[in-house]
């Protein structure tokens, strides 16, 4: 099993000899070579045998979620919404789903917070 970074721009899959994992105050982990990112190891090898090292499984793997405000022509916006959802194949994204139009609100804001738990409902099911 690669190692994947868990930073979602950049999801590098590093062969193990690629990465040098090491052990600090906080526990193991490794710095992406590709984004310097920390990536946190667990250690489940036998207490008193050597490190045998994985990455935690993380509860939801790390969608990309892209929620904006368009501004309209009569001064609303529209709630737009970019999601790709992480594969249960890391490191890879399925194709990306949009919305151009979620709904017409009067501030961006609000636009964005809508477009944004659009996401979270869809992303649960
Ligand atoms: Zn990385």
């Amino acid at each position: 099993m690669p190692f994947i970074c868990e930073n979602v721009e950049c999801r590098a899959v590093l062969a193990r000899g690629q990465v040098r994992s090491s052990q600090e105050d906080k526990g193991w982990c490794f710095y992406c070579p590709d984004c310097n990112a920390r990536n946190e190891l667990k250690d489940v090898g036998m207490p008193d045998g050597p490190a045998q090292l994985v990455q935690p499984e993380r509860p939801s793997p790390p969608h990309r979620v892209i929620a904006t405000a368009h501004p309209l022509e009569d001064g609303r916006y529209a709630a737009q919404l970019r999601v790709q959802r992480a594969l249960a194949i890391k490191g890879t994204y399925a194709v990306e789903e949009r919305w151009e139009e979620l709904g017409v609100f009067i501030n961006a804001q609000e636009a964005v917070a809508h477009a944004n738990s659009f996401a979270a409902e869809l992303l649960k099911a």
